[in-house]
């Protein structure tokens, strides 16, 4: 059986009756009483102990371990319609505030994906749900109006003319 030094760790081997002796380390020179406290099994005795372990019992094991995590990443995965549906948005938002500068074409591109995008948020959970339809409507409700007035104002531009 071994016991490490206290000095500098050094595993000392000793034998079945050294238990409560003093012994001097053979690398650091200290003398310590050993103690039956922590009797360290020789290293090729441990090895032989653990080696068969990992090969049964852990696999089970890990996989309980693993699956939570797993199950988090696939909650983490069906949010995946929420960012799709607030990227939607973001464009939308984009096309409809450059849609002044494209003669309000934009603004029907707006509207189609502010459309979808409402559509897609319903699958989104919770707070990203909640924000990517919010942005969606919003973006819906403006285009709409945008497309409303641009058709008022070609209206009365013609009564104009
Ligand atoms: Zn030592």
């Amino acid at each position: 059986m071994y016991v490490p030094c206290p000095g500098c760790g050094r595993a000392i081997e000793l034998g079945p009756d050294d238990i409560g002796v003093t012994v001097e380390c053979v690398r650091c020179g200290q003398r310590f009483e050993t103690k039956p406290a922590r009797p360290d099994p020789p290293p090729q005795a441990s090895h032989r102990h653990f080696a068969p372990a990992p090969a049964s019992p852990p696999d089970p094991f890990d996989f309980e371990r693993e699956e939570p995590p797993r199950r988090r990443r696939e909650g983490d995965g069906t949010d995946a319609p929420g960012v799709v549906a607030l990227v939607f948005g973001c464009v939308a938002a984009v096309m409809l505030l450059i849609s002044p500068v494209t003669c309000g074409l934009t603004a029907w591109v707006a509207l189609a994906l502010s459309l979808v995008g409402s559509c897609v948020s319903f699958f989104g959970r919770s707070n990203l749900r909640v924000g990517s339809l919010t942005l969606n409507l919003l973006v819906f409700l403006f285009s709409v109006l945008a497309q409303a007035a641009l058709v008022a104002l070609s209206l009365a531009l013609d009564r104009a003319r």
